[in-house]
């Protein structure tokens, strides 16, 4: 049975990623950090099949141990502070675990390669996969953007995110580590934080319909994303680690929807028009924007033979059914 860890289980593409490999056979380890995490119990519940182990990005003897216990085959490395908006506020710590905190998976694979070298014909056995963001491409240089579009980002987010892939490609090439690096373009779902902007909107949305709130402030609504589904892009993670040589890909739709578009996308669902009841705020809007993302995923659909298969209007409808759902339990359970 092959083994995967990933660090990042209680995120988004943590739950996805684990569903997905448990389904293909796999012995899943999710590593979670914190004494008393709070999605401790949550996770236990929703994947009773994943094991878990306690670890942190921030440190580095945590993860020597959990590679050295757990023996994967795969890392999967979705662990980070994820949100753009944060990273403005707390830069360092951003750098810490978004950044380093790649380095420090990958050196506690190579040490512990280097301490059982018999793992591997290469000496180093374990597959490695590193969850780069379109971000990086920031102030773009080109439009769509391939794997070889210069990076400009423009967040503490990714810059930290560049670090951490190349780093990925340094120890590819300086150990023959197989690591691969996905550049992937938003992914979102109904198991989306709720500090994203999409998941503001299909709660606030859910909300409003249910006469619980009447205004939603959101940032920049004209921002034009590149969006899909985090359930189709965790298998071209998975996909990566297949191929015969680790190499770089850029996962996304090719298609451009402004935040507006899926705001209409969304009250439109529940019979409301998104202009009445949404309106922009500056203190919301990022201090530095990124310019028109959009994914140019053509190696991948040559190489790994991967295509999304959610559309963006059925993601709209996905997550805003998921929350009307969510807010009727809520509104049930304190009636
Ligand atoms: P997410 O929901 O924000 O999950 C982030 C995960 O990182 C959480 O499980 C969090 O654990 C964990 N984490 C944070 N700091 C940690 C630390 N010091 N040690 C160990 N774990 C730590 O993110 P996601 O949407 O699933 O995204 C997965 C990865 O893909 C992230 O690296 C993200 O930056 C990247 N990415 C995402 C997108 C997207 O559109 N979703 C696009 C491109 C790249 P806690 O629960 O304990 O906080």
């Amino acid at each position: 049975m092959p083994r995967a860890l990933i660090t990042g289980i209680t995120g988004q593409d943590g739950f996805y990623l684990s569903e997905h490999l448990l389904k293909q056979g796999y012995d899943v380890y999710g590593l979670i950090r914190g004494q008393a995490n709070p999605k401790r119990p949550l996770l236990e519940r929703t994947l009773p099949d994943v094991r878990i182990v306690d670890g942190d990005l921030l440190d580095q003897a945590s993860l020597m141990n959990i590679i050295q216990k757990v023996k994967p085959d795969e890392v999967y490395n979705l662990a980070a502070i994820s949100f753009v908006m944060l990273s403005w506020n707390q830069p360092e710590l951003t750098g810490e675990i978004t950044g380093l905190g790649a380095l420090r998976v990958l050196e506690a694979i190579r040490l512990n390669a280097a301490a059982s070298p018999s793992r591997s014909k290469s000496g180093i056995g374990i597959k490695f996969y590193q969850a780069s963001s379109s971000e990086m491409f920031g102030k773009v240089r080109e439009t769509p953007q391939n794997e070889q579009t210069p990076f400009h980002p423009r967040s503490p987010y990714g810059v930290a995110k560049a670090y951490a892939h190349y780093i990925t490609v340094n120890y590819r090439e300086s150990y023959n580590i197989f690591a691969c690096s996905g550049i992937l373009f938003n992914h979102e779902s109904p198991r989306r934080g709720p500090e994203f902007v999409t998941r503001k909107l299909t709660i606030g949305a859910a909300r409003i319909k249910a006469g619980l709130q009447n205004e939603l402030v959101m940032g920049n609504l004209e921002s034009r994303r590149d969006w899909g589904y985090a359930g189709d892009y965790v298998r071209a993670m998975h996909l990566m680690l297949q191929q015969a040589e680790p190499d770089d890909y850029v996962i996304g739709s090719g298609e451009t929807h402004q935040i507006k578009e899926f705001a209409e996308l969304a009250f439109a669902r529940l019979g409301l028009d998104y202009r009445e009841f949404v309106r922009s705020d500056p203190q919301f809007m990022r201090p530095a924007e990124v310019d028109l993302l959009i994914a140019d995923p053509s190696k991948a659909r040559r190489k790994l033979r991967w295509k999304p298969e959610v559309s963006f209007r059925r993601l709209v409808d996905m997550m805003v059914d998921a929350d009307v759902e969510a807010e009727s339990r809520v509104q049930a359970a304190t009636a």
